[in-house]
């Protein structure tokens, strides 16, 4: 009995000197669990982490929520706050960086959140948790699902500051290299996944924005959160297309393809006016025209 009580106190120590070690390095006493200020956030940790540290995950969620909600003008926003949301901390073992699921889960490794591009992923993963609560079970195409996240993602960062780095050259090197020949291809598979799929709807919002029709239409992103909202009152993706945008996604499509061979081989005459302008190296490479 006494060497079993001695080993539970040194446990209990072992933890108390994890937990002070924890309190230390995070702020507070360490805790596995927290709320947002108003208790719309609540944030789970897979381990103990310092209460600071947990109250500083919810406020940067409430955050990039209230920024995504702002930048998708939305019509309606009864959806939106319905329900709690819940946000998970996990360690190193989890796959990738962050992701949502369904309408009420984020998901984030939890030392990326001390990394500047986390708060991209947080816009980005927070505009799909808001798309999924105005669908109401219904889908968008991937790629469309994906290109505005992204865009609201990258447009978060800039907002706070940072500067475009690595990420936005490799995207920028995606949207510039395109065929219309892929676009055929990616812009048809409505539940495609990965990089390309990310590319080049991100590069067709982008397109959408600056240049369809000409002078494009700045407020595609708002008009794709009107094609969402119809949707989530029982129309299909074809017919809240057209009645947002007034031809057929088909349409756009075609446009987007003599885009991309109009502008083979000009990765300025593409980017320029894009999320993409400018964004580094790449930049400095591309030709003059002189
Ligand atoms: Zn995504």
């Amino acid at each position: 009995m006494k060497r079993l009580r001695r080993a539970a106190l040194l446990v209990g120590c072992l933890v108390c000197a994890a937990g002070a070690a924890i309190a230390a390095a995070e702020g507070g006493p360490s805790v596995r669990e927290c709320e947002s200020r108003e208790g719309f956030v609540r944030v789970k940790a897979d381990r103990a982490i310092g209460r600071e540290r947990c109250l500083a995950a919810a406020e940067r969620v409430v955050k990039a929520y209230a920024f995504v909600e702002s930048a998708a003008s939305w019509s309606r926003r009864d959806r939106l706050r319905a329900r709690p949301l819940q946000f998970r901390l996990l360690d190193g073992s989890m796959r990738g960086l962050g992701y949502a699921e369904g309408r009420d889960l984020m998901v984030m490794r939890d030392e990326y959140m001390d990394r500047p591009l986390s708060e991209g992923t947080l816009a980005h993963e927070l505009t799909h948790i808001q798309d999924a609560r105005q669908l109401a079970g219904r889908r968008l195409p991937s790629f469309i699902a994906e290109g505005r996240a992204l865009a609201i993602g990258h447009a978060y960062r800039i907002a706070l500051g940072q500067e475009k780095g690595d990420y936005d050259r490799r995207m920028a090197a995606s949207a510039a290299s395109f065929t219309a020949g892929d676009a055929g291809r990616l812009l048809r598979d409505y539940a495609g996944a990965g990089w390309d799929n990310q590319a080049i709807g991100t590069a067709l919002v982008e397109y959408m924005r600056t240049r369809w029709n000409g002078a494009g239409l700045p407020d595609a992103n708002a008009r794709l959160s009107r094609m969402v909202e119809r949707m989530g009152e029982g129309d299909g993706f074809d017919s809240a297309f057209k009645k947002e945008f007034g031809v057929p996604f088909g349409e756009l499509r075609q446009a987007y393809m003599r885009f991309l061979d109009a502008t083979r081989g000009d990765p300025r005459a593409r980017l320029d006016g894009t999320i993409w302008e400018n964004v580094g190296p790449l930049a400095g490479a591309w030709p003059d025209g002189d």
